[in-house]
This record gives structure tokens, C-alpha cells and sequence, in this order.
């Protein structure tokens, strides 16, 4: 009997393991890092220890955690890691410091300070036409932050990811569906908030950078390159900038259709399609699950529209 007993507490504790405690983070990301106390919910560490600016990144986050649960059905431990420009590289995956992502094991890194990612884009910004200026201004201030979207706003999208990778393999089926539904995410859960600020932030500055159109020459601008040369993209923000402003611009229209009800059917889809489990499928055979599990007016959506 007493070993029964044992056996059953043994097995309700490694339930209770398997589910809610289950601590899936890599730990060894952290090394080098300040351990800071600011929330319940979530780990943050960052390579200060008192660091400015990070208030609005965390109320974000601390929302949106709610959100994703929800919608979810998770209850998500994960770290999210404050980096400064002159650590970017030892703690990222991919320059320029700033630009925020996502470990497949729990972690996210986003900057810290005024990041190269941002002020970058500020610098583009002067050559905007004055009334995209002024409003700009109307949402990120008179001296225009782009950190505000940059950090604060794409944590959202970043969180989206971790909520992927906590049921999938670090095997992308296809890089362009991981960052669609970053963006499905980061809509959803910026458009439930109360506040308007962060959405009306994200999509101002988007739609003025589509509007402007001042991309400049673009290397790559269909999803087969996009697939290709996903970190040589990356490095350059500009061209990663002009893919994610697609992404978005699909996302929010699946988003205003179909509600938040589309953001969990692409997380199971994104699950129930992993490569690690299927392999890699073609074209076809993707276009083929899309159309079985969305239908067709949800493909037409996705249709890609730029080529090379
Ligand atoms: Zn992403």
C-alpha cells in the first residue's frame, strides 16, 4: 500500500512537471548576466543591473503572456534577456544589436539602451516626407524612440515565437510561416489590449515605411530566397524589415477576418506540421495542408505577391 502510495505521489509530481513546471529554458544563455526581480510571471536578466527603459517592454510582456495562455492554453515560463549594444554578439544570434529574437529554448533577446537596430532606423527616418514625420512623432514623441517598436512593441512577436517553440522542434518547416505567425501574435495580442498605443505604433510605422516605399535596392524579395538565405536577410536589417512589413500587412488581414481564433489554428498547424516530425514537404504538398486546414480564402491571403 505505502509503495502504491509513493508511486502515485511520485507520478502526480511528474505530471505536475510535465505540464506547468516544466522548465524548458537554457540556462546557459544567461551566463554573464544580471538576474532582475521585476516580475512574477517571467525570468528577466540583463548585462546592467539597473537598467532605464525596460518598464514598458515588461508591462507588454506581462500582458501578453495573459493573452497567449489563453488563447493558448499554456501557462509559459520563459527568460527574457536585456542586452546592450556592446554585448549584443555574445549573447544574439544575429546583428544588429537591437533587432529582437527568439531561442528555440526560452530565451529572448532584446536591446538595451538606445540599440543600433533603432537608431539606424531613426536615421531613415529624415528622409521621410514632413507630415510621415509629424506623425510619427504623434506616437513615438518629439524626439522620435523606435525603440518603443523595436523593444517594446515586438516583444509581443518574439513571445509569439516562444510559444511555437515550446511545442515544436527547432526545425522550421518553412521560415516564412514562423514569421507570419510572429506577427499573427504580435496583432493579436497588441490589438487586445486596451491601450492602442502599442498597435497604433506598430502600425503607423509600418504602413509609412510601405507607404514611403524607400527601401532602396532589395537583394531578396521572394519566399524561396527568403527561405535560402534566411541569416544573410537577417544581417541586413533592411531587407528583413521589408519582408516582416509583408508579413504583417498579411497577418493583420487574416487578424480583422478571422480573430484570434486564426493565431491558435496556425500555432496547431505550425505543431502538427513540424519537420522534425514530417520532414521537409514540397510547395505543393504545403499549399495542399494549407488548403485542408484553412481553406481557400485564407491561401489567397498568403499568396506572395513579389518575385525576383
Ligand atoms: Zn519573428
Amino acid at each position: 500500500m505505502k509503495q502504491f502510495i509513493i508511486v502515485l505521489l511520485l507520478s502526480f509530481f511528474m505530471y505536475s512537471c510535465g505540464n506547468d513546471e516544466y522548465d524548458w529554458i537554457d540556462r546557459s544563455k544567461h551566463e554573464g548576466l544580471i538576474n532582475l526581480n521585476y516580475s512574477q510571471n517571467f525570468e528577466i536578466y540583463a548585462t546592467q543591473s539597473n537598467p532605464e527603459n525596460i518598464k514598458a517592454t515588461i508591462e507588454n510582456l506581462e500582458f501578453a503572456k495573459a493573452y497567449y495562455d489563453k488563447i493558448f492554453n499554456e501557462n509559459l515560463n520563459f527568460a527574457v534577456l536585456f542586452v546592450d549594444n556592446k554585448n549584443w554578439d555574445k549573447y544574439a544570434f544575429s546583428p544588429p544589436p537591437g533587432m529582437p529574437q527568439a531561442y528555440h529554448k526560452g530565451n529572448m533577446v532584446l536591446g538595451l539602451g538606445k540599440s543600433v537596430m533603432a537608431m539606424n532606423a531613426e536615421q531613415s527616418i529624415q528622409y521621410m516626407p514632413e507630415k510621415a514625420i509629424q506623425t510619427l512623432k504623434t506616437h513615438f514623441g518629439q524626439n522620435i524612440d523606435l525603440d518603443k517598436f523595436f523593444r517594446d512593441g515586438l516583444a509581443l512577436h518574439e513571445l509569439g515565437h516562444l510559444y511555437q517553440f515550446y511545442r515544436t522542434s527547432n526545425t522550421a518547416q518553412r521560415q516564412w510561416l514562423n514569421e507570419l505567425f510572429g506577427n499573427l501574435c504580435q496583432v493579436g495580442a497588441a490589438k487586445s489590449m486596451k491601450d492602442k498605443t502599442v498597435f497604433n505604433q506598430m502600425d503607423i510605422y509600418q504602413n509609412l515605411l510601405i507607404q514611403g516605399n524607400q527601401w532602396g535596392n532589395l537583394k531578396y524579395t521572394s519566399l524561396e530566397q527568403f527561405e535560402r538565405n534566411y541569416f544573410d536577410v537577417m544581417k541586413d536589417g533592411r531587407n528583413y524589415g521589408w519582408y516582416q512589413t509583408r508579413f504583417y500587412t498579411i497577418a493583420k488581414k487574416l487578424h480583422n477576418t478571422y480573430g484570434d481564433e486564426i493565431i491558435s489554428k496556425f500555432r496547431e498547424f505550425l505543431i502538427t506540421s513540424d519537420r522534425a516530425t514530417f520532414g521537409k514537404v514540397s510547395d505543393q504538398q504545403l499549399n495542399t495542408i494549407l488548403l485542408n486546414k484553412f481553406g481557400p480564402e485564407v491561401v489567397n491571403t498568403l499568396e506572395w505577391e513579389h518575385s525576383n
